[in-house]
């Protein structure tokens, strides 16, 4: 299969669990953005079992805990794109975990509340 997520070299691995891996994206938008995916090729979200739901969100606490140790981050925005319309650029299921930082933008209020502006 040519999905590049299927593909991931044993390198790029920071963290992984039975059914789930953690990786650093080739695209960060901060400081320490980090993908989970499940191992299992699915094409998004609502494609995952409940034990690969359990897993990836198993796995973000504990990048959760790697990146508060490596960049001490001050808040986190974690989420999924969902096909091409909600901004899926690589069509194999992943949790985006991005830390952020005070100050990374002028008025952070809101969050993931603001996709569309
Ligand atoms: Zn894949």
């Amino acid at each position: 299969m040519d999905c590049v997520f299927c593909n991931l070299k044993k390198e790029e691995i920071i963290l992984e669990n039975d059914l789930a891996v953690a990786f650093f994206d080739n695209f960060p938008v901060s400081k320490g953005h980090v993908l989970i995916i499940p191992k299992r090729h699915s094409e998004n979200y609502f494609n995952l079992t409940s034990e690969e739901m359990k897993a990836i969100f198993s796995l973000s606490q504990e990048v959760k805990a790697y990146l508060d140790n490596l960049y001490h981050p001050d808040g986190y925005n974690i989420g999924f794109n969902v096909l091409e319309a909600g901004g899926q650029s690589v069509m194999h299921t992943h949790m985006h975990v991005i830390p952020r930082y005070l100050g990374d933008i002028v008025h952070p209020r809101g969050g993931i509340r603001k996709i569309l502006k």
